[in-house]
């Protein structure tokens, strides 16, 4: 089965392993560049999360011992879900202020955008995902405010997206590890095998 490295700088990252550990997945939490390659070079998980926290903050990390740049190419094929900000350092176009990341996610995202009163809250929503609706916790989120042609959106807050698909990249501007319901990151895992299966059929033919 698969092994799912954890972005662990800085942030919620304990709160995804224990959701995985309970869907019986293998974690490796990841800190310096070296961790995200084998001594072969390959990539040494089948997914990455990115978690939520505090995306200034996690930048400092990367921008030493050339960790965003190693990180920018592995997005580019590794299943890959970022949430909050994660999914502020996965977005090709940071605003409020602007700020780099990865320019991997084609999106525009808004930081801190929902203002202070209501900067943190827990709401329930329908989304796309099979089963009841979602309850999503929203801590200092940001917004999604434009997403590309190749970009789907599976759950939306007052219209604008905060679940979205992108090929092999995830990203939620909500918290679901902090809630109880698994779905979100069982479709994770459920793009890391159809991303597995994938790559082996292209090498095959
Ligand atoms: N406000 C944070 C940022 O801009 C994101 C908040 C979160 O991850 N919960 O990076």
């Amino acid at each position: 089965s698969a092994t799912v490295g954890i972005l662990a700088l800085q942030g919620a990252y304990e709160a995804h392993a224990k959701t995985l550990a309970a869907l019986d997945v293998t974690t490796r939490l990841i800190r310096t560049p070296d961790q995200l390659f084998t001594l072969e070079g390959t990539p040494s998980v089948d997914g990455l999360i990115i978690p939520g926290g505090e995306s200034t903050t996690m930048l400092k990390f990367l921008e030493r011992n050339g960790f965003l740049e190693s990180l920018s190419s592995l997005v580019r094929t590794l299943p890959t879900f970022g949430t909050c900000a994660g999914a502020i350092l996965l977005a090709n176009d940071v605003q409020n202020p602007p700020q780099i990341s990865l320019s991997a996610l084609d999106i525009t995202i808004e930081r801190n955008a929902y203002g202070r009163q209501i900067d943190s809250s827990i709401l329930t929503a329908p989304t796309k995902l099979p089963g009841a609706p979602l309850e999503m916790v929203f801590i200092r989120a940001p917004r999604i405010t434009r997403t590309g042609p190749e970009v789907e959106t599976l759950a939306t807050r007052d219209e604008f997206p905060v679940l979205v698909r992108q090929g092999h990249l995830l990203a939620a501007t909500f918290h679901p590890e902090l809630g109880h319901d698994l779905r979100v990151h069982q479709l994770f895992l459920d793009l890391i095998a159809s991303h597995r299966v994938h790559s082996h059929a292209t090498v095959d033919s």
